[in-house]
């Protein structure tokens, strides 16, 4: 019998209206690819942490040494409320036996590398992993992360392939 091979992805991929807008971002290529060989587990940071559908967009804030999560509009801090859900999340992925990750680029919450942050001051200053997504890369070092536009590269997504499949 084949092994089932689970991969963490975040929810507004498979199409689940889980954004901020109320909407998703669907990615059917993905699911054309992978869909047949392996089984999704889900995973929305903002929703799961305890955030509304739909709710104010964010940013991600420094503020000296430490990342911030912070509602454009209102500045209210929500760096705490993912924090607080993350510690659980992550020793629940381990025993589910997660294989790999598969996130939405550029969003605050789950951006490998390129979701944009911006100077107390508001200004842009860099690019760098998301909340949950820096999370998951630190306790899963071993384990393969990417987002839904980096698998469209050939050599990636072979990458990928080779090491969620050992
Ligand atoms: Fe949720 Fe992440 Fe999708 Fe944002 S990018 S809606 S936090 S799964």
């Amino acid at each position: 019998m084949t092994e089932i091979i689970k991969l963490g992805i975040s929810s507004c991929l498979l199409g689940n209206n889980v954004r901020y807008d109320g909407g998703n971002k669907l990615d059917q290529y993905l699911m054309d690819v992978f869909g047949r060989i392996v089984e999704w587990v889900p995973i929305c940071p903002e929703v799961e942490a305890g955030l509304t559908v739909p709710r104010e967009p964010m940013q991600l804030v420094a503020d000296g040494p430490w990342i911030r999560l912070i509602i454009i509009e209102t500045k209210q801090d929500r760096t705490d409320a993912i924090f607080r859900w993350v510690e659980k999340k992550l020793n629940h992925l381990e025993q589910e036996g997660v294989r790999g990750f598969i996130l939405k680029a550029r969003s605050p919450s789950c951006g490998i590398r390129d979701a944009e942050f911006f100077s107390m001051q508001g200004e842009s200053i860099g690019a760098r992993a998301g909340l949950f997504a820096k999370a998951v890369m630190d306790f899963f070092p071993d384990l393969p992360a990417e987002d839904e536009e980096r698998l469209r590269d050939p050599a990636v997504r072979q990458r990928f392939f080779d090491r969620i499949s050992v």
